[in-house]
């Protein structure tokens, strides 16, 4: 079902549309990166909005200076500007034990203990065992069905634990919920050809039980995204399809926190020459190469395809 962002959300569509780009500096910048950066540099441009760029170093084992330098330089050389001082994730801890400690009142959490090895361990022979849109298992079930006197004793061993949302518990809460205000489902706005949106269903329960706060940081990918997007006022969530699924997870997370929804576009995917999606460890298709070997940025704007079909989903007609 398609229709106008006019009728979507007019709180949305009056306020000024704050894009953002957000990249995870564990590798260099790829040819997927710039689709998706220009999309929403030259979106923002033409809407008279405004463009943030935000780094996603959650993972401290992970994130380099290295690439953060690189991607500053990158974005510039591709001709990009953007407000600063720039968010880096790395800064707002406090957010988002805030927000966690938020959520803990309205969806079910549960201190996860299962290392990488005991995961593994713990699902070897199970067959059937569902997968989540990503390809990964879903979390077994030791940690949500512990006594809460043994959690009590890891914890006091000072065990490591992540956080994690126990999906069935919190659906069935804000079922309820839904039932007492009327509301049919979880769903989100995606913006389509030439600014109509269409309104996709959201499946959260696909992902089992997700993380949401790591052994190391106190958030993971999807808490800090959500209140991040929320802290930087993002009206317009665009990134690549790749992302499509994790935006029920986001929607389940900004109901429950009370944020409000931004709009949506997932963009097509550059693809590399076995078809598949970039990746950050192929060195021919990252930008420092490419800038390396001779090439200016109209020819990464060429080898991409961009043009004006990528921002169609922005213009009004
Ligand atoms: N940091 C994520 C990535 O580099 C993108 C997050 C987002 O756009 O929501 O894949």
């Amino acid at each position: 079902m398609a229709f106008s962002i006019r009728e979507s959300d007019k709180t949305l569509v009056t306020k000024q549309p704050v894009f953002r780009f957000a990249p995870s500096p564990n590798g260099f910048l790829h040819l997927g990166h710039a689709l998706s950066a220009l999309i929403n540099f030259k979106a923002a441009e033409q809407l008279g909005g405004r463009f943030l760029l935000r780094i996603e170093d959650i993972d401290l084992t992970r994130t380099r200076e290295t690439f953060i330098d690189a991607l500053y330089d990158d974005l510039d050389w591709l001709g990009l500007t953007w407000e600063t001082p720039v968010r880096r994730q790395s800064d707002h801890r406090t957010s988002y034990a805030q927000a966690l400690a938020r959520l803990k009142k309205k969806a079910s959490l549960y201190p996860a203990f299962l290392s990488r090895r005991e995961i593994r361990t713990a699902l070897k022979g199970e067959l059937d065992w569902p997968v989540d849109p990503d390809g990964t298992p879903h979390y077994p079930p030791h940690d949500r069905n512990r006594s809460e006197s043994d959690v009590k004793h890891l914890l006091e061993r000072g065990t490591p634990f992540a956080e994690r949302l126990h999906m069935t518990k919190t659906l069935a809460t804000l079922r309820e919920q839904n039932t007492k205000d009327g509301e049919a489902s979880l769903f989100w706005h995606e913006l389509e050809n030439r600014a109509a949106c269409s309104k996709i269903p959201a499946r959260p329960d696909l992902w089992g039980d997700v993380l949401l706060a790591r052994k190391d940081f106190p958030a993971s990918y999807h808490l800090s995204v959500v209140v991040d997007d929320e802290a930087q006022g993002v009206t317009h969530v665009v990134r690549g399809q790749d992302l499509y699924e994790a935006t029920s997870v986001h929607r389940l997370l900004q109901n429950r926190l009370g944020y409000d929804a931004p709009l949506y576009h997932h963009h097509r995917l550059v693809l590399g020459p076995d078809g598949r999606k970039l990746s950050k460890s192929l060195e021919s298709t990252n930008l420092q190469s490419l800038r390396r070997e001779g090439l200016t940025p109209n020819d990464i704007k060429r080898m991409i395809g961009f043009s004006d079909e990528d921002l169609r989903a922005f213009q009004p007609d």
